[in-house]
């Protein structure tokens, strides 16, 4: 069986929805296949927008005629037969939609269980579009919502998968074979009372590995808008190049350190099953992507460069006379808070912590609330990471970033080595990261594939011992 997840830019108007339609109806005549749909592009945004302006007294009615718009204009084009359908169950999911943001507009505020059935909206009209679309194209398919098959705790907005109760769960669709290909709705599960949660933005890419484990899937693809991994943002870096193979490690690494082609979580389901994960381009099918799998190249390699653009950096002191390691206060951190990079390196005892900005006031918080801990709001930054087999044991990695960098005058505000044995992150000025990542990558020579990857860390040897095989 295999998982095919196509992201919303796949998913962003009715000629890609039947280009992936295409796609999905070849696919399917040689597998058992599931799908599973995110929104299509810039939905969800949309979504999280009308929450704020219900919450702020503003009328909603107009986006929401724009959303139900959108979905029925593709419908509309489809023979009745298969359209009318879509289109009732588009309405339904509409008139939720507007209850939901009229109570919201009421109270002045959003409960995490109301924000989470709006922000699945999307997902759930997508999936009618694209159902409808294959079954035009002669695909058989039904919809699937993803509260019946995800079981997750009540978190909302970042709810935690009960692995176990979600095989229960997809026990139909793992033993029972139907010529209809299942179209499951990404980023949504339910919690233990039915309530609709959801996984975290660009969470579909999570559902996608959540269903190939549950599923005991031969592979998971995820499908987008690039050619497969990359070796650096592509919106910033115009060489950045495919990656064709990646270990696990490397891909977690990656996804961590803001490489939005990937979720962060995707990896962790699929590691213990071994089973791959392949990033394909819906616009270039025939295109092999990247891989990503259990095996590790042979001898250490540098992969890629990535970047969280927005972190916020906190000094962490303690007061008082006696000079004391506050690394002591990571004791205090809560499960919601996030510590992208930390060193302690002073007399002092002080620590530098770098961590997402919209998690910064929290962390501040709750730092201070410890007694002695002075927290100390130091502005806001980006993190790079290099990222690769082995990469953090090499000291020519960082020679060579770090001088590049200084030649052209980029400030490094901190280096972290060591933690992690694949990524080596340096902590720089927000409105520098376009000139660092560049630099860097053009230092490393990530430009030319395997090759320069290769030539950029002189004798090292690049290559997979079983991958390449
Ligand atoms: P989807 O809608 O398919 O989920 P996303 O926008 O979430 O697509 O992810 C794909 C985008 O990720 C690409 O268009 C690209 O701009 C961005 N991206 C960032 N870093 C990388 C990388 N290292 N490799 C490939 N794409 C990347
Ligand atoms: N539609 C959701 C989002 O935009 C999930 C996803 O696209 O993966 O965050
Ligand atoms: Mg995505």
């Amino acid at each position: 069986m295999r998982v095919l997840k196509f992201g919303g830019t796949s998913l962003a108007d009715g000629r890609r929805i039947r280009r992936v339609a295409g796609l999905v109806r070849r696919a399917a005549r040689r597998h058992r296949v599931v799908v599973v749909a995110s929104a299509m592009a810039g939905v969800t945004d949309r979504l999280c927008e009308l929450i704020d302006e219900a919450v702020a007294g503003r009328r909603v009615e107009r986006g929401v005629d724009a959303l139900e718009c959108r979905h029925v204009g593709v419908l509309e084009d489809l023979d009745l037969a298969h359209g009318r359908p879509a289109i009732d169950a588009t309405s339904r999911s509409i008139i939720e939609l507007r209850r939901d943001l009229r109570e919201v507009a009421s109270c002045g505020n959003c409960p995490g269980h109301i924000r989470d059935r709006i922000m699945a909206t999307g997902e759930r009209l997508s999936v009618e579009v694209l159902t409808a679309v294959l079954k035009t194209v002669g695909c058989p398919a039904r919809v699937v919502d993803g509260s019946e098959v995800v079981v997750t705790d009540d978190r909302f907005s970042e709810a935690r998968v009960d692995f176990q109760a979600t095989r229960r769960a997809c026990a139909g669709l793992r033993e029972r074979p139907s010529v209809e290909v299942p179209v499951v709705t990404g980023f949504i599960g339910a919690d233990s009372n039915g309530r609709t949660t959801t996984l975290g933005r660009g969470g579909s890419d999570f559902s996608a590995a959540i269903l190939g484990a549950a599923l005991d899937a031969d592979r998971v693809e995820i499908w987008t808008d690039v050619d497969g991994v990359l070796s650096a943002p592509p919106q910033i870096v115009a060489s950045a190049s495919r990656i064709s193979r990646l270990s696990y490690e490397e891909a977690t690494e990656l996804s961590h350190f803001g490489a939005s082609v990937l979720h962060r979580k995707t990896v962790e389901p699929l590691v213990d099953r071994g089973i791959p994960i392949v990033v394909r381009n819906t616009l270039e099918p025939s295109h092999p992507g990247t891989e990503i799998g259990p095996d590790s190249p042979s001898s250490s390699r540098i992969a890629a460069i990535t970047a969280i653009r927005e972190v916020t950096v906190l000094d962490v002191t303690r007061a008082g006379v006696r000079p004391s390691n506050a690394a002591r206060s990571a004791l205090v951190l809560g499960p919601e808070d996030e510590i992208l990079m930390a060193c302690s390196a002073s007399s002092d005892g002080g620590l530098l912590v770098a961590t997402p900005a919209e998690k910064a006031a929290g962390l501040a918080h709750r730092l201070s609330d410890t007694a002695e801990i002075v927290v100390t709001n130091r502005g806001s930054a980006s993190i790079v990471a290099l990222v690769g087999h082995r990469l953090g044991s090499q000291p020519r990695v960082a020679g060579r970033a770090l001088e590049a960098l200084g030649r052209c005058g980029l400030t490094v505000r901190a280096v972290a080595a060591g933690t992690s044995p694949h990524a080596l992150t340096i902590l720089v000025e927000r409105h520098e990261l376009e000139a660092v990542l560049t630099t860097v990558h053009a230092a490393l020579r990530l430009d030319g594939g395997l090759q320069g990857r290769c030539q950029a860390l002189g004798s090292w040897e690049v290559g997979y011992s079983r991958l390449a095989s």
